[in-house]
């Protein structure tokens, strides 16, 4: 009943458009379609997948390894971190929050989460029973944490605090003096979540600070670099202690024969991501570049692969949204996010030709 109660109360998590579901509204062709809602990778996922994967099809009868040897070497490589380290998770980043959840926080408990901020700590950290304390990304700072708005929220009862950098939705890291001040201020779990770390400066990336700090958890996904939203795969990295309690509750065989075989085949074509990397750091200039140009929007800076506009003319966001879908392009309408008052959308890179294409778009609506 409480349970119940509890979820009946909770406002969803809402993800971005499809573009079956804008097609179909709009009676657009699937070419008309520019995709720049969900923070995807616009260059797809290594090409060296798919067969990996038409192999793995005769193997599907089996169940999958509930830990994939092969696939904890690949990544204990690429972080450069121990495989005792990291915990993989089959519905993406989204399962590592819900597991951490289910490992650490009993109800009652609390989580403090600074906003505007990714809403899934939010919806797991409400389905779990946890009472939720707000912090800040500072609006008048171009979004900088406020530290304080985290520390003075700290009590004897808080047991995660999330810290997103880059920030989604509004693009900026956080200093690496910041979160270790939050991290020597508290035994509670720090989770870092760098799901966008890779677009960032190599300055920003605290991922092997888990092997120093009992009490952080680094979130990472597969989701965005290397193209494979669509395959459901994230991971954590922290000290043992902090891996083994969660691998005793995360489902046993969430991360699926082919996911695991996406995942080692990506890790391996190296090339695939640090060509990500630098078209995704361009698509993010050209966009950046383009959107200045507009007297009528304030677009921020941004260590991601999406930026954050404000709109200043006389429009919603909604209204913006509309006539952009009208016209095929899909944007986040940032309404959905908590602690984020005014007008704003939020663009996700594309590739050149669609950066362009939705920057000659603007013109008709701004
Ligand atoms: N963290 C952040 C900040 C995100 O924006 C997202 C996806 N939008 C995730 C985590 C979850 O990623 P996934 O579940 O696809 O791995």
């Amino acid at each position: 009943k409480l349970v119940r109660d509890r979820v009946k109360s909770l406002k969803p998590y809402v993800p971005g458009k499809s573009k079956e579901e804008i097609i179909r509204k709009y009676n657009l062709n699937p070419e008309d379609i520019i995709k720049l809602g969900s923070n995807e990778n616009p260059w797809g996922c290594s090409k060296k997948i798919k067969e990996e994967l038409l192999r793995e099809i005769g193997n599907l009868h089996q169940y999958p390894e509930p830990v994939n040897p092969v696939l904890m070497e690949e990544l204990g490589n690429f972080l450069d971190v121990p495989r005792e380290n990291i915990i993989v998770g089959g519905d993406g980043a989204d399962e590592i929050i819900d597991t951490l959840m289910r490992t650490f926080v009993d109800v009652g408990d609390e989580v403090i989460i600074p906003i505007p901020t990714f809403t899934q700590y939010r919806v797991s950290a409400h389905i779990h029973g946890a009472n939720i304390r707000y912090g800040r990304y500072n609006k008048k700072k171009d979004f900088k944490l406020d530290v304080d708005s985290i520390l003075d929220n700290i009590t004897e009862r808080t047991k995660i605090i999330f810290l997103c950098t880059p920030n989604n939705p509004t693009g900026n890291p956080i200093e690496r003096k910041d979160i270790k001040k939050i991290l020597e201020s508290t035994e509670a779990l720090v989770v870092v979540d760098h799901a966008y770390i890779e677009y960032s400066k190599d300055i920003y990336n605290v991922t092997k600070w888990a092997l120093d700090y009992e009490n952080l958890l680094i979130l990472r996904t597969f989701s965005k670099i290397f193209g494979l939203a669509g395959a459901r795969v994230g991971y954590g990295v922290a000290n043992e202690e902090v891996i083994n309690y969660m691998m005793r509750v995360k489902p046993v065989f969430s991360l699926t024969r082919l996911s695991q075989i996406c995942t080692i085949a990506a890790l391996r074509d190296r090339e695939f991501f640090f060509y990500s990397r630098e078209k995704g750091i361009e698509s993010r200039e050209i966009l950046y570049r383009g959107l200045k140009k507009f007297k009528e929007l304030k677009v921020y800076p941004s260590e991601a692969n999406y930026l954050l506009v404000e709109i200043r003319n006389d429009m919603t966001s909604g209204e913006f949204c509309e006539e952009l879908l009208k016209r095929g392009v899909i944007v986040r309408d940032c309404k959905s996010f908590e602690g984020l008052d005014g007008e704003y959308i939020r663009v996700s890179i594309g590739t050149f030709e669609e950066d362009r294409r939705f920057l000659e778009i603007l013109k008709d609506i701004v």
